[in-house]
């Protein structure tokens, strides 16, 4: 893997990561970009006790646009996109209108391939696996900015989870602050630790999910993927590699080698849940199953406020989940799940285990 740093007309700083070693990225970013002025703020709520990124110039963001302006294609012509390049294989670049940036952290595009209608599904193994070098990376690099305690890898797929640009990329968030969903559970592992004598709960979790086998939807010699006990979504997997490790950095080379080959399996099973749906509203072609994709790594720093807890007892893990329940029918977070927090969920998760375990690919 060859890594090109370089920045953009306004200053951004842009990064390809090469297949080759031989890649020579040496185009100029052409277009005649102002300097960035992003004013994003972090606001804590008193009474929660989280934190809320308050971004009004993300309101002028590119919405939607026709596929012939694509600014995540690679540049061609007159025609200049973020990626000065002619083609690309996988490129980072700071997101243009971050949600964090500054003292309140960092926003980072990530272009998955230059194939503009592509998915990420549709990705060979050698192109997944330049990702989650480029994953690895930033999280390396990211975690050395004074200004991030967490690094946060994800994707959002499809028109229905609210992606604007058609294009397959996914993001990267280095936040100031240990997110809370992360705090609940470092919180609900030093509570277990205690409680046990020292058990680990990720390590208890997989075992018994691994034991009990019902939702158990693909096992191999580094990873293991199952939807949990208590699934919130109606199609939710979460992936382990089998020896736990805190974040991206720790996975060794067996767990590395094999991830592609099973995260694209899980990918196309989950654009096939709904194969032998309705097809969709007046029968026309369903569109690929939107979805989040998101690491969930241990915060950098000390881990004080979880008493009794270490940064290696937090375990690595890819949270995946579509907000489609049925065919042509999505999950809203409604009352309970957006007024009290408390989601309702329509399939039963041994359901959806063995759905999932039926629609693979051989
Ligand atoms: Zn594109």
């Amino acid at each position: 893997m060859k890594k090109t740093s370089t920045r953009l007309a306004d200053g951004r700083e842009l990064i390809y990561y090469d297949a080759g070693d031989d890649r020579v990225r040496d185009a100029v970013d052409r277009r005649p970009l102002d300097p960035t002025v992003t004013t994003s703020e972090v606001r804590r709520d008193p009474l929660l006790g989280d934190s809320v990124a308050i971004a009004s110039h993300r309101q002028g963001r590119i919405y939607h646009p026709p596929a012939d302006e694509c600014p995540l294609c690679p540049s061609s012509g007159d025609r200049l996109s973020e990626i000065p390049e002619s083609s690309y294989d996988v490129v980072v670049f700071e997101n243009r209108f971050p949600s964090l940036a500054g003292d309140s952290g960092r926003c980072e595009v990530v272009c998955f391939t230059s194939d503009h209608d592509a998915s990420f599904a549709d990705l060979t193994e050698a192109q997944a696996a330049l990702v989650l070098e480029a994953w690895t990376d930033r999280t390396a690099e990211l975690s050395h900015l004074p200004s991030v305690r967490q690094v946060f890898c994800f994707e959002n797929r499809g028109a229905e989870i609210g992606v604007t640009l058609g294009h397959p990329h996914g993001q990267i968030y280095g936040y100031p602050f240990t997110t809370p969903r992360t705090a609940l559970m470092l919180r609900s592992l030093a509570a277990h630790k205690e409680a046990t004598g020292g058990a680990n709960l990720f390590d208890d979790v997989l075992a018994r999910e691994i034991a009990d086998g019902s939702r158990v939807v693909l096992s191999s010699e580094h990873w293991v993927a199952f939807v949990p006990y208590a699934a919130h979504w109606p199609y939710e997997v979460h992936l382990y590699p089998r020896r736990r490790v805190p974040d991206l950095l720790g996975l060794d080379e067996g767990a590395r080698t094999e991830f592609p080959q099973v995260y694209l399996e899980l990918l196309r099973r989950f654009d096939r849940i709904f194969d032998e749906g309705n097809g969709g509203k007046d029968g026309a072609a369903e569109p690929p199953t939107p979805y989040i994709a998101a690491w969930h790594q241990a915060p950098f720093g000390p881990l004080e406020e979880f008493e009794g807890v270490n940064r290696d007892d937090f375990a690595l893990h890819l949270e995946l989940f579509t907000i489609r329940r049925t065919s042509g029918k999505l999950k809203f977070l409604a009352g309970s799940e957006s007024g009290m927090n408390v989601f309702i969920n329509d399939v039963p998760p041994e359901t959806a285990a063995q759905r999932l375990r039926e629609v693979a690919s051989s």
